[in-house]
């Protein structure tokens, strides 16, 4: 992932809906998963809603009714990626207000385009010209009993299991990609660029800021390492996944923000990658969950003693 990251040209993968795996049935298997690795398929991920972004267990409204065979769905999701396009969305939805995240909200497949199904774009800074972002409008979408992924009630468990493990750690290794790019672009130019008589490689200003980048890309990098290979042999790391999301958009943010003060103007200009990047790493401040809520899950790990700290 750190690798893929290192260049803003994106290769012809497809995400891969590792939520799937170990959930779904093999006839989901089958219709879903295995063409999504073929990259035959795409799919979005419905989790926010307009009055559901941070505390999504506790306050979503999207509501799934069973009738007959099939599981009626009326709600509203916002700001889901890649929603018109993808051939599928694995959405969460109430199915049992009383339980809501412990135990009463469900995943469900629903095809798209579904009946009662529609989308509304959303313009955001950083893609303007072209919607990848939407509003889904559910209005009594119909998915049969089969299209549930998981266990009736265990969708938002699933939903966070793939978080932790996949969105979460990644953004690590997406961080330390771009900004390892960034800062190796960023001494070329510093090398080059000369005023009053010297480049600006040799002031300590600039200096510094090249010294800030290498600690953030080197601590970062073994952190996520050492996090991942815990995770790999079966470790509960949560609260860890919570601090690499932290750290990747915090110190992601403020190293981009210096390389991008490394090249002054041209920095700014979209002849280079950087302005695009900056635009990436801020937004690794708010999605996939903000840097306020991962605090928040770090402060319950150390309160709740279950956190080692000590080395
Ligand atoms: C470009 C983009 C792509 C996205 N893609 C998807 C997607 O594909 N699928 C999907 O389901 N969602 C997606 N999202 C939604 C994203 O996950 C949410 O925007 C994010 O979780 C924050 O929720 P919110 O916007 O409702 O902010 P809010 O929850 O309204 O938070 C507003 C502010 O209050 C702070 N805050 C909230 N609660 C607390 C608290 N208890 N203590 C302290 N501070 C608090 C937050 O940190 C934030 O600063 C996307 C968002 C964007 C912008």
């Amino acid at each position: 992932d750190e690798e893929v990251h290192k260049s803003i040209v994106q290769l012809p993968t497809s995400p891969v809906p590792m939520m799937m795996i170990g959930a779904a049935t093999p006839e989901q298997e089958q219709e879903y998963l295995l063409p999504s690795v073929d990259g035959k398929l795409h799919y979005a991920f419905g989790q926010t809603e307009p009055n559901a972004g941070s505390d999504p267990g506790g306050m979503m409204q999207t509501r799934a009714v069973l009738d007959g065979d099939d599981w009626v769905i009326n709600g509203t999701k916002t700001f889901i990626s890649g929603a018109t396009s993808a051939d599928y969305i694995l959405l969460q939805a109430v199915t049992d207000p009383d339980k809501r995240q412990r135990g009463g909200i469900t995943m469900f497949i629903i095809d798209n385009p579904s009946p009662g199904l529609s989308f509304d774009p959303i313009r955001l800074w950083v893609n303007p010209g072209k919607a990848q972002q939407f509003t889904v409008n559910l209005d009594n979408v119909r998915v049969p009993q089969t299209k549930v992924l998981g266990n009736v009630g265990d969708g938002f468990t699933l939903g966070q299991k793939w978080l932790v493990h996949h969105d979460r750690m990644l953004r690590g290794s997406m961080a330390t990609g771009i900004l390892s790019r960034a800062l190796e672009m960023a001494i070329e130019w510093a090398k080059e660029r000369v005023t009053y008589g010297r480049p600006i490689a040799d002031r300590q200003a600039i200096q510094y800021m090249l010294t800030d980048v290498y600690t953030d890309i080197m601590t970062l990098r073994s952190f996520t390492r050492e996090t991942a290979a815990r995770a790999d042999a079966g470790e509960d790391v949560r609260v860890e996944a919570s601090m690499i999301k932290y750290c990747a958009g915090e110190w992601g943010w403020r190293s981009i923000d210096k390389i991008m003060q490394v090249f002054g103007g041209t920095g700014e200009t979209l002849d280079l990658p950087i302005a695009h990047w900056y635009h990436i790493l801020r937004h690794a401040r708010i999605g996939g969950g903000t840097s306020e809520i991962h605090k928040f899950v770090m402060a319950r790990g150390l309160l709740d003693d279950r956190v080692n700290f000590q080395g």
